[in-house]
């Protein structure tokens, strides 16, 4: 895939670079390396100071890299400044908590009186250049949300973003430059995928992080355990959107609106499979459809844009091989189910609702990468449970009821790495974020994303 940024409201590539030699990334590395010596010594108070400073002309640059985002992979140009507010947030939000996150832990002398310690120590101390193969999705937020804490906690990162988006990866570079992180401490390789075996077995890498799709997850963790490396992976998700019988309806069926169209539909954690009690599902359905007719698709850099287009070509191509299949079978395109008429350029899709699907259809078990919904009626709580757990998939997911022994069973049996509950997931830097099953394994945010790349060592004194 060339190093490029082609608007996908148009089509039209806009500007292509040449992807970064081998010396190049060899000089990048043993800068990170360098980097590590000198920012591991850095206390918390100057880590602090440079990454309150990185968000600070964050803000101040929101409008271009705004801009830069939507031209790059289509989101709605609102969506694209929100973006660049919340990884603001993030970098201010582990500039503050870190040093309580990674403080020292005394265990107590009774926990340790027959360890033959007069007193232990558990250090939270950097592990160092961590790689970060990222996706086009949230161009910033993905990176940022990894960034922020591996900085704070004394590593150093080596970007290597999604091909479709290198003037945001370059952006990110010189951000953390100029807010004055010693060199080397955040840099972005220009390489595509093809380069990612060579830099992680280096052995001046020690971990890597990974956001994508699946087989990219597969292959990165492949290599990462080859050389008994340190992996977090998020990656697809299916997650499920529960509406059972107590639910406020209209409420549930506005909000999966945004819950499915979010990014153009591109999330990992959109909700994408609609399961609804069927003393409810009608009412559901008729609003939850009518809400996504009338979503107003085009050019994301028009302010009135909901839905802009897909990010790529191929991504639109899936969808629509996806959605074919299911109607083939025997599915139902309440809405949708095909490029809007009349929008010849640009890889634009109808936001759609398909009913009737069932386990003979792709889209029963597959990802759906794009504004497409599927509908399904059940009869009982046992029923949406085991809808929801039926997915290769376990990032998030999101239930309505407003009865409290539902929400228990819910909160014990749904297999997923978060259950919001009358809400839609959304990512904070509080809480924890990541999945299980085939959607990952780790934790970003919070304290558990901190010290995923901590060596966390225990000092033990006689
Ligand atoms: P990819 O997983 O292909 O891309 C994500 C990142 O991984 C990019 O930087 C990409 O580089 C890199 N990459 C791809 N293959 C490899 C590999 N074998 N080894 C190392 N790095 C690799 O996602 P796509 O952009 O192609 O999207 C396809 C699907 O991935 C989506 O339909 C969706 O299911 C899932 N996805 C999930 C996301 C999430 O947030 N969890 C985000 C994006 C996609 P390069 O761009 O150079 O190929």
């Amino acid at each position: 895939m060339p190093i490029a940024t082609v608007n996908p409201a148009t089509g039209e590539t806009l500007k292509t670079f040449e992807a970064h030699g081998p010396d190049e990334i060899e000089r990048r590395i043993a800068l990170a390396r360098a980097a590590v010596d000198e920012q591991r010594t850095l206390d918390f108070d100057t880590r602090a100071r440079l990454l309150n400073r990185a968000a600070a002309l964050l803000d101040e640059d929101q409008e271009h890299i705004a801009r830069t985002m939507t031209v790059e992979m289509g989101k709605p140009i609102a969506a694209a400044r929100a973006e660049a507010a919340k990884c603001a947030k993030a970098m201010r939000w582990y500039a503050h908590h870190a040093p309580r996150l990674l403080a020292d832990e005394h265990p107590s002398p009774d926990d340790i009186k027959d360890a033959g310690a007069a007193r232990a120590i558990v250090r939270y101390r950097p592990l160092g250049v961590v790689l970060a193969v990222m996706p086009w999705n949230f161009p910033l937020w993905q990176v940022v949300r990894f960034a922020a804490p591996a900085l704070m906690a004394g590593n150093t990162g080596l970007l290597k973003h999604a091909s479709n988006v290198p003037q945001t990866a370059l952006y990110l570079h010189d951000l953390f430059r100029r807010a004055g992180w010693p060199e080397g401490s955040f840099s972005t390789l220009l390489v595509g995928s093809g380069a990612v075996e060579g830099v992680l077995r280096d052995r001046r890498i020690a971990a890597a992080t990974l956001t994508g799709s699946e087989p990219a997850g597969r292959s990165v963790a492949a290599i990462a355990g080859d050389e008994v490396k340190k992996t977090v992976l998020e990656l697809g998700g299916s997650d499920p959107y529960l509406v059972m019988s107590s639910a406020d309806v209209d409420r549930a069926a506005d909000t999966a609106v945004k819950a499915r169209v979010q990014n153009n539909g591109q999330s990992c954690i959109a909700a994408k499979r609609f399961i609804v009690h069927t003393a409810v599902h009608d009412a559901f359905l008729e609003r939850f459809t009518a809400g996504m007719r009338k979503l107003n698709v085009g050019d994301p850099l028009d302010e009135s844009v909901q839905v802009g287009p897909l990010a790529m070509e191929q991504g639109r191509a899936d969808l629509e091989e996806l959605v074919e299949d299911a109607l083939a079978h025997g599915a139902v395109a309440r809405c949708g189910g095909r490029r809007p008429p009349g929008m010849d350029r640009g890889w634009f899709y109808e936001p759609t609702v398909l009913t009737g699907v069932d386990a003979t259809m792709r889209i029963h078990q597959e990802e759906t990468f794009g504004p497409v919904a599927t509908v399904y009626r059940v009869a009982d709580l046992d029923e949406a449970v085991a809808l929801a757990n039926n997915t290769p998939f376990g990032l998030s997911s999101n239930a309505w009821t407003r009865d409290e022994e539902e929400m228990a069973r819910l909160a014990q049996d749904i297999e997923a790495g978060g259950v919001f509950f009358n809400g839609m997931t959304a990512s904070h830097p509080a809480l924890p974020f990541g999945g299980v099953k085939r959607s990952g394994y780790g934790r970003e945010l919070s304290s558990h994303g901190i010290r995923e790349f901590c060596n966390i060592t225990t000092l033990w004194y006689g």
